[in-house]
């Protein structure tokens, strides 16, 4: 198995964000090292505040880059803000063993989705021995392309057009091969996938959806990213029940918890429908994993408002919180609006919340502790193996009785942090 390590020059928001890679090279079945020597794939993430951790950051691509010459390892790959403002003195350091994703480096989703791009560029042409033994436990099915809502702060409607759902037998089709193939978990993806089948005039399509493709014969589990709460219905959830092999795990994202805010974005709900929902899911689901996504410091958003959302992050208590600083797309409304809110008010809104955020999910990751949970094996690193329980929680534990990825064991948990759980067997 190959190795990563990432190194982080800068401020909280990086670190932040270095979560959010880390996760990537998780799911590539990649394991994490601590120091550069002994990685195959460096990643630097820069901040550009401070002039000092700039050149920290070139000298330190230079040694890497000095030990891929003589080991033709690490490949790096530097990311954040010196990277979009120093491309070309970093690239002439690093040469070809390089990757700089510098685009939009406000937004971290569109940059998470690039280093996914990248890295199976990269595993694809170097592996000799296919490292991602765990690539081959879940798979991504695609149900619903495009997206028919408007949130005002959102450049998708403008980049994928309008919704459009595939057909159930393709679905099908599609999922049996792949759990032939030896695929145990499913996550089927729609940006707004609750709507999946109104374009063909059927609002049950995805419960219908859900049902059917948890009928295909030795599929384990079954996921869905990403429903939209304004059409997120209480029957939903409780047919959800009904059907076994869906996880309890709800990504839910809110974007805000103060209702003017929510409008502005056109979300389409209050923050009293979206707690009903989970009010909801709670009691139809009390062992679920409720996750979210919230962007903080949106046009106009006063101090007043911010506090709503962090009051909403405190009352649902969310197992994680993805959460953004609001940045400008191209031709979106919320990109013209008035009232604009100045970096360093997004950056403080943004660092308080993750303290809230972080000290709440250290609190729900402990609950998990002396209980036993079903886990699925993604990778197996020497005595070490990864996998996640039915809560999308990933579990790292002792690998002493010899599973492979794909198995489902019981691992009782034994400790946790604010991401991930440890366990034994
Ligand atoms: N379709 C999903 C996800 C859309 S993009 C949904 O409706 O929620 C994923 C996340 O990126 C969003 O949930 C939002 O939190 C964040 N995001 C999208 N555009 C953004 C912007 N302009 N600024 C900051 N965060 C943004
Ligand atoms: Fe569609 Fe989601 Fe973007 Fe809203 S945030 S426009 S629902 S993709």
């Amino acid at each position: 198995m190959r190795t990563f390590a990432i190194v982080n020059f800068g401020c909280q928001m990086n670190e932040y964000e270095s979560e959010k890679f880390r996760e990537v090279f998780y799911d590539f079945g990649l394991s994490e090292v601590s120091n550069i020597e002994e990685a195959d794939i460096v990643l630097f993430n820069s901040c550009a505040v401070r002039e000092k951790s700039e050149q920290k950051l070139i000298s330190s691509v230079g040694y890497a880059r000095s030990l891929y010459e003589k080991f033709g390892r690490p490949y790096v790959i530097v990311t954040g803000c010196v990277a979009s403002i120093r491309e070309k003195r970093i690239k002439e350091v690093a040469r070809d063993s390089l990757l700089v994703l510098s685009k939009g480096y406000e937004l971290i989703y569109e940059r998470v989705e690039e280093l996914r791009n990248e890295l199976s560029k990269y595993l694809k042409q170097s592996s000799s021995e296919r490292i991602s033994e765990g690539g081959g436990v879940f798979a991504y099915v695609p149900v619903i392309f495009g997206c028919n809502s408007f949130c005002t702060y959102c450049i998708v409607p403008a980049t994928k057009g309008r919704e459009k759902s595939r057909p159930l037998e393709d679905i099908i089709e599609e999922v049996k091969n792949l759990v032939n193939s030896g695929v145990k978990e499913i996550v089927l993806l729609g940006q707004n996938i609750n709507h999946y089948g109104y374009d063909f005039g059927n609002k049950n399509g995805f419960i219908e959806l859900l049902e059917a493709v948890s009928r295909v014969p030795n599929l384990k589990r079954l996921r869905y990213l990403t429903p939209h709460p304004a059409y997120f219905t209480k029957e939903l959830i409780k047919r959800m029940r009904q059907v076994e092999i869906l996880m309890p795990h709800f990504h839910l994202p809110v974007q805000s918890g103060s209702n003017k805010i929510l409008s502005l974005m056109k979300r389409e709900y209050t923050q009293e429908q979206y707690l009903g929902i989970i009010e909801t899911i709670k009691e139809e689901f009390p062992e679920a994993a409720i996750t979210t996504d919230i962007i903080v410091g949106f046009p106009q958003e006063t101090d007043r408002d911010f506090l709503e959302t962090v009051e909403l992050v405190k009352t649902v208590r969310f197992d994680k919180s993805f959460i953004a600083a609001y940045s400008k797309r191209p031709n979106t409304p919320a990109a013209t609006m008035d009232g604009q809110i100045d970096t360093k008010v997004k950056k403080e809104r943004l660092n308080y919340l993750l303290k809230v955020q972080n000290e709440i999910s250290l609190e729900k990751n402990k609950t998990y502790i002396g209980k036993t949970y079903d886990v699925l094996v993604e990778n197996v690193r020497e005595n070490i193996a990864f996998g996640r329980i039915p809560q999308d929680k990933l579990v790292i534990f002792d690998n002493s009785s010899e599973v492979r990825p794909g198995d489902l064991v019981n691992v009782l948990i034994t400790d946790a942090d604010f991401i991930h759980l440890k366990g034994k067997r």
